[in-house]
């Protein structure tokens, strides 16, 4: 008898997925504990944020609104965009799982980098079709590997500008490169989760490009600089035909109602993102320096987070800064399933957070920082 017939049994392709591990969170006994290992911001949410999302308390009998027009219409009007042409998440991921199970099947390709998100690869293989994994250079999505690897079979494009882990980005020139060589009927998928944070002349999170072709979508998350992981709220900026699409199959209500408020809430609160962005500019430079100064390798960032490169000698790898680090309190994320064996990202987190790593790292190094 097969194994078929005595128990169900998933679709060929889902056991070979390896489920994505989110960052640690816990330091046993260590009493003050600081997570850097998921990019959450040190200043929380806005006050305006908050409220609404307490406010929202007071009708959870009802359904949240399907269409989460509050939100769409902030979003929109944030950033001049066509309401029609945003759809929002259950967080980027759901997007980008829908996008998979909508324009991928078996037989189908879709390209991935080196040092990619993970949520790229396990939702390609969800949808039955083949992630083809290309190399970076210096940790930085390389235009011509990606564009060696498109076969008649590819179908997709995943690019995070800026990366993660990397921290780096891709100018839109070479992005606008990318996607003039791309045949038309593969659909390249910007994810600009650390948008907000990015300051350089050269850079943009695809808006521009959307707007212009019929092939090309955004995602955007207030996982980040908004401060509202907790409530999971993803939207994409992408032509009608494809909204149109991703609406057939999404779930009726995917949005709940204290998301749909409080996402709406935060994104008219510019002047609080601006505050978020300073702060993190400053403390992405101060840190950068510092690490520098103990003799660590810094990936250039332009996020909310740096990746930090460990000598590779006896004692002095990723995995035991890793646990001096948690026996001090600070976690930080181990980047090994993303390519990086002796590596640790940290996210920018509160002063003393940053402080405190910037000594302990000093001490780990055998150098006072
Ligand atoms: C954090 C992050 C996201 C955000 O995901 P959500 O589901 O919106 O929380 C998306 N892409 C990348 C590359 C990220 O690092």
């Amino acid at each position: 008898m097969s194994v078929e017939m005595i128990e169900p049994v998933p679709r060929p392709g889902i056991l070979d997925i390896a489920a994505y591990v989110p960052g640690k969170e816990h330091a046993p006994g260590v009493a003050r504990v600081y997570k850097l290992s998921s990019n959450e911001t040190p200043l929380g949410a806005s006050p305006k944020a908050i409220e609404a999302f307490r406010r929202s308390a007071e009708q959870l009998e009802r359904y949240p609104d399907g269409q989460a027009v509050e939100l769409r219409e902030a979003i929109a009007a944030t950033y001049g965009l066509n309401v029609a042409n945003i759809l929002c998440g259950n967080g980027s991921d759901e997007l980008l799982g829908l996008l998979c199970h909508v324009y991928l099947g078996t037989g189908d390709e879709a390209i991935i980098t080196e040092h990619g998100f993970l949520v790229y690869k396990i939702q390609i293989m969800a949808a039955g079709a083949t992630p083809v994994t290309v190399k970076e250079r210096d940790c930085t999505v390389d235009v011509d590997a990606i564009l060696a690897a498109v076969t008649p079979r590819t179908r997709m494009v995943f690019i995070a500008n800026p990366g993660n882990p990397t921290g780096t980005y891709v100018p839109v020139a070479e992005i606008r490169r990318l996607h003039a060589a791309l045949p038309k009927n593969v659909l390249l998928v910007l994810d600009a989760a650390y948008a907000e944070y990015v300051k350089r002349n050269d850079y943009e999170a695809g808006i521009e490009l959307v707007s212009a072709n019929r092939n090309v979508v955004m995602t955007r998350t207030f996982s980040k600089v908004h401060g509202l992981a907790a409530l999971r709220i993803g939207w994409i900026y992408a032509p009608a035909a494809i909204i149109d699409a991703l609406n057939r199959v999404r779930g009726p209500f995917n949005m709940n109602a204290p998301a749909i408020a409080a996402g709406a809430a935060a994104i008219r609160d510019q002047a609080f993102v601006e505050t978020a962005v300073a702060y993190n500019a400053l403390w992405l430079d101060k840190l950068t320096h510092a690490l520098e100064a103990i003799g660590l390798k810094v990936t250039p960032s332009v996020t909310n987070f740096v990746l930090i490169h460990f000598p590779d000698v006896d004692g002095k790898r990723a995995a035991q800064a890793d646990d001096f680090l948690t026996s001090r309190g600070y976690i930080l994320r181990a980047v090994r399933g993303y390519g990086f064996a002796n590596a640790l990202r940290m996210s920018i987190g509160p002063e003393e957070a940053n402080r405190g790593v910037i000594e302990a790292l000093g001490e780990f190094m055998g150098k006072t920082a």
